[in-house]
């Protein structure tokens, strides 16, 4: 399978994940001997951003950006002005232009909304994606995840063979590590997490706060037609529904 039959075939997945969310990859399995944890640990933040940065650069080459000049490009940078620097994180954005309904955040700061997703949702409700995803970044959700993915597998060799530099990682290493890293589901603590980051984000950015709802009201609905036309950010940010009655309630 290639990368683009990977993102479709998480597509097709997503009416059944959404259903009964089953983790894209078993991250207990990946743990691995507690050897390998404690390999992870010695990782630091130089050397995970190191990782981050070809990972995102490898999904950058690989798919069509809506640039500056762009309809989507322009809206982007509207909705991200000033918020290169926030809340002590060096952030990055990026259209990516695809029908697919997601959104992603790496932990060295890259921040890529696919345009399927801005298609459907208002200036405010983006405006709650992209909190949420900063609040995944900051709670360091996608920092851990690399941590275990590196030190998990065909990775371990490379990385602790590289001692203390990060090692340059081939694609197929770097698909492997997106799928561990991006491509599993989070959990529903660490989706509350995010969300409330991401009403706290909304209030303080000039978005609406009701669109934290109704953004997450779009994608339950959906998720409902069993179409998968929730799209991939529903198989990686999981019951909907659940949370936007949670947000609802922090309204109030
Ligand atoms: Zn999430």
């Amino acid at each position: 399978m290639n990368r683009r039959e990977v993102l479709r075939h998480c597509l097709l997945a997503l009416g059944v994940s959404a259903a009964a969310p089953v983790s894209a990859f078993d991250l207990a399995g990946a743990l691995g001997a507690a050897k390998s944890l404690a390999e992870a640990a010695t990782l630091d933040d130089a050397e995970l951003n190191a990782y981050y940065g070809q990972m995102s650069a490898q999904m950058d080459a690989q798919s069509r950006i809506a640039g500056a000049a762009t309809a989507y490009g322009k809206r982007l940078a509207l909705l991200t002005k000033g918020l290169g620097r926030y809340d002590g994180l060096a952030l990055d954005f990026k259209v990516y232009h695809t029908k697919e309904i997601n959104a992603f955040a790496m932990g060295n700061g890259s921040v890529r909304i696919y345009s399927g997703l801005m298609d459907i949702m208002t200036d405010d409700e983006v405006g709650y994606v992209i909190g949420h995803e900063i609040g995944h970044i900051k709670s360091g959700h996608s920092k851990k995840r690399m941590q275990l993915a590196l030190a998990a597998g065909g990775l371990r060799d490379a990385v602790s063979a590289s001692g203390g530099q990060a090692a340059v990682l081939a694609d197929s290493q770097l698909g492997e590590l997106f799928e561990k890293v991006v491509r599993a589901q989070h959990s529903q603590g660490n989706e509350n997490e995010a969300d409330d980051y991401a009403m706290a984000f909304v209030k303080g950015n000039h978005f609406s706060p009701q669109a934290a709802v109704s953004a997450l009201e779009k994608l339950d609905k959906l998720s409902g037609g069993g179409g998968g036309g929730g799209g991939g950010w529903l198989s990686t940010h999981p019951a909907p529904a659940a949370r936007a009655a949670r947000m609802r309630e922090s309204l109030a």
